[in-house]
Parts: structure tokens; sequence; C-alpha cells
């Protein structure tokens, strides 16, 4: 039976959460035990698959499929454990299984209510595979007094009583604000919010204090006496240079030993380190420096491209160099001269994305790497705007598209280089689409296979002629225009297992061009650097030695 870990927020928002899980997740598995994390979000959406980047940030994609919150990749990115489908759950996805189970009868003749059926819902979700690991950590998403977050704080409250005394602890991270006038750190916000915690029968065993200056002796016990814990279990947690050096900050602020300590894990076994210190060294000692453009729409947010930034900096780490990563608005090029913005790159990214705006830009952006010689990698739409970028400008189809943009504006203007899928295979099933369906998890999701052709450069790259990447899309470049793009000298060098999805392409004659159908950023880690990443840079280097 798996002990429980309990994380909750209180004070502000945003006060790393989700990075507190992943690195406390790293530091118990550097002590041998195995873990997993979960994420309970208290918004309506069923999945953020439908909401905007803009608004809620990357959609993070399981090898199952699932669209889930950006923490589970921070979850990943820290302890190399692939999420999955139930490790990611939401008031609108508990409320929904609640009102199935009640038009099918499964409650028959009962009145439906919060508590006992959504509490209910929400613990059997959080007790899923609770025998397969050490310890399972479940953050709560929001701040405690939010309305929203009430049913999933009562059930963490009810859970732990359901289990045997000493099963499962409370975590808090609240925020210690400065008051540079009275040069004081100031408890009084951490004491309301743990009384809020109080009040729904929650008592914390760790708080997790961030500050943004040293935490005074006398500032620790104040807490400790006031919000009723061990001053030992009074953990800062203060403003880092780089995430990558949560996992040895926490430790050093003894976070990993007052988690034992509060399931009486005794002796406490010894920690492994190393990892996290090759990872701290390489972030922080950098041979040199590349500059990569992401020419993308959702620039403004960075969390949109998250897993993507993330993943550069890995690419970065394996080649010793630090990655300058700039953001481009793939709109400006609407007016403007792509050259001016793009001159002095040594390497570019178009990203994943929807809708038409911002695509003429980015097929811009292509046709400039291309001709310039700069490496270019293109992610999911990035890849297919490479192909239209081929296809017109090389292979001579001058209204070359993608269906995507004809069906928002609803008329037909391009020829469908990238058409709508209506049809694949996933396992040994085949799936099927049609226009007008559900938005909400509908797209090609997931872990798919891919066979690479041999003495390709992707091949190089993975080391391999067969893989499997996640994806998230609902277009597809058309094979019948193969023939065609590969004249042109666009080589197709990934398939589909059964040949009718391309999923890579990449110009052999350019020094690293290469266009991918699905997500790569979403399975690197700062300890593996997802070898595309890896070489992308290498790469960057190569040309940033050049110039
Ligand atoms: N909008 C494109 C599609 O659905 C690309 C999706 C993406 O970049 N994730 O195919």
């Amino acid at each position: 039976m798996a002990r429980y870990i309990f994380i909750t927020g209180g004070v502000v928002s945003s006060l790393g959460k989700g990075l507190a899980s992943a690195a406390l997740g790293a530091l118990l598995q550097a002590r041998g035990f195995s873990v997993r994390l979960r994420k309970l979000d208290p918004y309506l959406n069923v999945d953020p698959g439908t909401m905007s980047p803009f608004e809620h940030g990357e959609v993070f994609v399981t090898d199952d499929g699932a669209e889930t919150d950006l923490d589970l990749g921070h979850y990943e990115r820290f302890t190399g454990v692939a999420a999955r489908n139930t490790d990611s759950v939401s008031s609108g996805r508990i409320y929904s299984t609640v009102l199935e189970k009640e038009r099918r009868g499964d409650y028959l003749g009962k009145t439906i209510q919060v508590i006992p059926h959504v509490t209910n819902e929400i613990k059997d979700f959080i007790g899923i595979g609770d025998d397969e690991v050490d310890f399972m950590l479940c953050e709560i998403g929001g701040t405690v007094g939010d309305i929203e977050g009430l049913p999933f704080f009562e059930a963490i409250r009810q859970f732990t009583h359901d289990k045997p005394r000493g099963q499962c602890i409370f975590m808090h991270l609240t925020l210690l604000p400065y008051l540079a006038a009275s040069g004081e750190l100031k408890t009084k916000p951490t004491q309301h919010s743990v009384k809020e915690l109080q009040s729904i029968g929650i008592a914390p065993d760790i708080l997790v204090c961030r500050s943004e200056h040293p935490i005074p002796e006398k500032e620790r016990e104040k807490i400790a006496l006031f919000c009723n814990v061990r001053k030992e279990d009074v953990v800062a947690a203060y403003d880092l240079k780089s995430i990558y050096d949560a996992p040895l900050a926490y430790h050093a602020q003894g976070l990993d030993q007052a988690v034992l300590d509060a399931f009486s894990i005794s002796p406490a076994p010894k920690p492994d380190l190393s990892v996290w210190q090759d990872v701290s060294d390489r972030v922080h000692n950098p041979e040199g420096e590349v500059k990569v453009a992401i020419v993308g729409k959702y620039t403004q947010l960075e969390d949109a491209y998250k897993s993507i930034a993330e993943a550069l900096t890995h690419g970065g780490m394996a080649n010793r160099v630090k990655v300058k990563v700039e953001w481009v608005d793939a709109e400006i090029f609407d007016t403007e001269d792509v050259a001016p913005h793009l001159e002095g790159f040594h390497a570019i990214l178009v990203p994943g994305g929807f809708g038409e705006r911002g695509t003429e830009g980015k097929i811009k952006a292509a046709q400039y790497a291309r001709e310039n010689k700069v490496p270019y990698l293109g992610i999911c739409l990035g890849m297919q705007m490479a192909v239209i970028e081929a296809a017109r400008n090389v292979a001579n189809i001058k209204t070359a598209g993608s269906e995507e943009f004809d069906h928002e504006a609803g008329k037909k203007r391009f020829e469908p280089v990238v058409y709508h899928l209506k049809e694949w295979v996933q396992g040994n099933a085949k799936v099927s689409r049609k226009v007008g369906d559900d938005k909400g998890g509908t797209m090609r999701l997931g872990a798919y296979d891919a066979a690479l052709t041999a003495g390709t450069r992707v091949a190089e790259v993975y080391g391999t002629t067969a893989i499997d990447e996640r994806h998230r899309h609902r277009y597809e470049v058309d094979i019948k225009y193969r023939d065609q793009l590969e004249d042109a000298g666009l080589v197709f060098s990934g398939m589909s297992p059964d040949g009718k999805l391309p999923e890579i392409v990449e110009w052999p004659e350019h020094p690293w061009f290469i266009g991918v159908q699905f997500h790569p950023e979403l399975k690197s880690k700062p300890f593996d650097p997802h070898p595309l990443f890896a070489d992308f840079i290498r790469a960057a280097k190569e040309i940033s030695r050049l110039v």
C-alpha cells in the first residue's frame, strides 16, 4: 500500500507547487523509493485539451493519450516516470462520471450529492494503483479557500481517515511576503491559510514557505508555533536560478528528511543525488551559448511552450551550451520581412499550434531556414508548415495549404497537402472521425509507433529505425503528394508502421532540417535529453562556431 503525500497551496497561486511536488518525487527516488505523481484540478473542463494555451499554458499529452495539465510535464521531467491517464483529473471529469452513473441508474433511488457521491469518485481516483509504488504524491490545483476546490479538500480529508494511521501526510505551500519598509518577512498570510485548511479538517504536517529572503530562525519558530508544526517541518523554498536546482535545494532545506520523519521512516535511506549534481553542473557551467528563435503564435505566455523550452535546455545540457531562446511572433511576418528578425539565430524552431493565424509567417520562417541553411526543427504544425513551404516553393504546388484553414474559413482556397485525418489505426483497432465531431479528446492522441528509413538523418539521430512518440493532431500531410515532394528533394524519413501517415520529413542536403508530426519535447528529461533536441542543439552549436 502506497504512502500518500497531499500537496496543497495557500496565500497566492503560482507558488510552484508542481515543481515542489516533482522535486520531492525526485528526492524520494534518490533515496531508493518508487513514486507516482498525480494532479487534481478543480476547474470544470473535462480536461485542459479544449483550453487555449493563453489561458492554461501547454497541454501535456501522456503515452496513453490523455490531455493533461502542464504540471505532469514537470513530474515526468523530474522523475522519469511516464504519466498516465489516471494521473490527472478535473472537477469536470469527476462530475461527468458521476452524472453518467446517475443516468445509467448506478445510484438508483438515491439523491446524488457532493458528499458522498462526488467525494467518493475523487477518492476512488486517488486510490488507483496504490499497490504499485512506495509513495503517491497528489497535488491539488488552485489555492485553499477556492470554492471549486472544496470537494477535493474534503475528499483528501476523508481519504486520510479511510487509511491506517500514518499512511498519509499533508504538505502545504505558502508565501512569506517581504515588506521592504519594515525589512520583515510576514508570516500572517501563512497563518491564515493554515487556519483555512484547519477549518476544513486538514492539519498540515509540513509547510513549504516560498520566500525571496532568508527566513530568520525567529520567524521559523513563530510559524511552527502558530501553525502547529515542528520547526524542522517549516521548509524554506527560495528563488532558484534554474528549476533543475530544485531537488538539491529542497534537500539542503531538509524537505525529504521532513517527509520521511512524518512517516516515521527510520533510519532514512541515504540519498544518491549524483544525477542532480550532474544536471546542476551542466546548467550552471556551459561552455558557450546558442541562440534559438521559436517562431510561434502563443509567444506572450512562455508556459504555452513549456516542454519545448525545457527540451531545448536539455539539448543545451547535452552539448554543454546555454540555449538562449527568443520568442518571435509569427504574425509579424504578415507585414514585415523575415530576414531582419531571424538573422543571427543559430537555429529556428516552429512549434505546434492550431488555427490559421500566424501560419503564413511560419511558412516564411521555414523557407528562411531552408534557404539560409539554418538548423530547423518543425514540430507538428511546424512540420506541416515546412511541408507546405516545400510544396509551394520547391515542388511547384503553388496553392498548397492545410484543410485546417479552409475548414475555419468555410471556403476552399488551398490544395490540401495537409488534410483532415479521418481514419487511422491504433494498435489493432481502426479509429474514425468526421468533420463536426466533438472537439474534446478526438485528435490523434498519445504514443504511436513510427518506422524510420535506415540511412536518413533522423535514423542516425535516434540510433534506431523503430521509435514511438506522442501525438496531438487532427490534420496530416497527405501521402499522395509524397512522390512529388520527394522528387523536389524532401525526404519522408519516418512513416506510421502501415506506411500511410508521414511522421517525419527532412531535407538531406541541408545541415539540419527536420519536421516531425509528433511532440518529442514531451519525452525529454534533463538527465536524458531527447536525441532530436540534443542533435538540433549540436547542429546549432556547430553553426555558432562558424559565424
Ligand atoms: N493544428 C494542427 C493539427 O491539428 C497541428 C496540431 C499541433 O501542432 N499540435 O494537425
